[in-house]
């Protein structure tokens, strides 16, 4: 069942694509981990986040499909259906019930008017296309695609043969992100960017050069969907703790505290893309750091 929050006059449902252990253990995972963070958190921690008999992380693979007055946009796009991902099991060749999904909350691909990714790593661009008859099409056809400029120039091998030389990358870029461009749906932004007067795109750098990230406006906080700024709720503990495929730690860093920084002085509530249940959190300061307040659905 798709989980929703009531956020202002906007509503926030959460399209769940996988939720399971990840394929790394937490000292792979992250660069600086210390095991006494998990262990003095392990109260909150285990299940829905870490599994201490397997020392495995719990990780979700979501999107957020965001419904203001005017609006009806698709945060992140997971890893899709049908994708050659042998270089990673957990996305590779996947068939599930993503867009049932979306049908149960409501949602037709027709009905979305903005799809945006956050960054253009596989399991965030993968629904931005689909199989039909042996070519990828964009699946939600009547959508503007918002994607960074800078993000694609990375990924584009005409303009950065050296960036785009990753072969685990250059395929997903071909299949989820090219015919999206080549249809002419893509809008590619640089900076600040408005969509209508509750939804604003910023630069969010660090995990790749043009991560950004959707803060949706309310004078009670709103939300900032953000991506991978911040991969597990353990960060927000342990906020220099930087995920492995970070392009840029210390840039990886500077942003993640902005972005708690926010949520903790404006009240906006945190929804990244692989926290586990329940998935949203408001963020405190406590007396060394920040503190996560978990927000139920409703
Ligand atoms: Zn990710």
């Amino acid at each position: 069942m798709n989980l929703t929050w009531q956020i202002g006059d906007s509503t926030v449902t959460r399209i769940e694509e996988q939720l399971g252990a990840g394929s790394y253990p937490p000292d792979q995972y992250f660069k600086g981990f210390d095991p006494t963070v998990v262990q003095s958190n392990l109260s909150w921690l285990a299940p829905n986040h870490y599994v201490p008999e397997s020392d495995a992380l719990i990780t979700s693979v979501h999107s957020w499909l965001v419904r203001t007055k005017h609006h009806t946009i698709l945060v992140d796009a997971c890893s899709g259906n049908h994708k050659d991902r042998h270089f990673w099991p957990r996305f590779h060749m996947l068939e599930t019930p993503y867009l049932e999904r979306l049908a149960e909350a409501g949602v037709a691909p027709e009905d979305i008017d903005f799809v945006m990714c956050t960054h253009l790593h596989a399991d965030h661009i993968g629904w931005n296309t689909m199989l039909k008859d042996g070519r990828w099409v964009p699946t939600f056809p009547n959508a503007r695609y918002v994607l960074s400029r800078r993000e694609c120039d990375h990924w584009d091998p005409a303009k950065n043969p050296e960036g785009a030389d990753d072969p685990h990358r250059r395929i997903a870029y071909q299949d989820s992100v090219l015919p999206v461009i080549e249809a002419g749906l893509a809008e590619l932004v640089s900076g600040p960017h408005s969509i209508g007067d509750q939804l604003l795109i910023e630069d969010a750098p660090g995990h790749t050069p043009g991560h950004i990230l959707l803060k949706l406006l309310h004078p009670s906080g709103g939300g900032v969907f953000c991506g991978d700024v911040i991969h597990h709720p353990i960060q927000i503990y342990a906020p220099d703790w930087v995920m492995c495929f970070c392009e840029d730690p210390d840039q990886s860093r500077k942003t993640r505290r902005r972005v708690l920084e926010h949520c903790a002085d404006t009240g906006a509530l945190l929804l990244p893309t692989h926290f586990g249940a329940p998935h949203v959190a408001a963020i405190d300061r406590s007396r060394d750091g920040f503190a996560a307040r978990w927000i139920n659905p409703g």
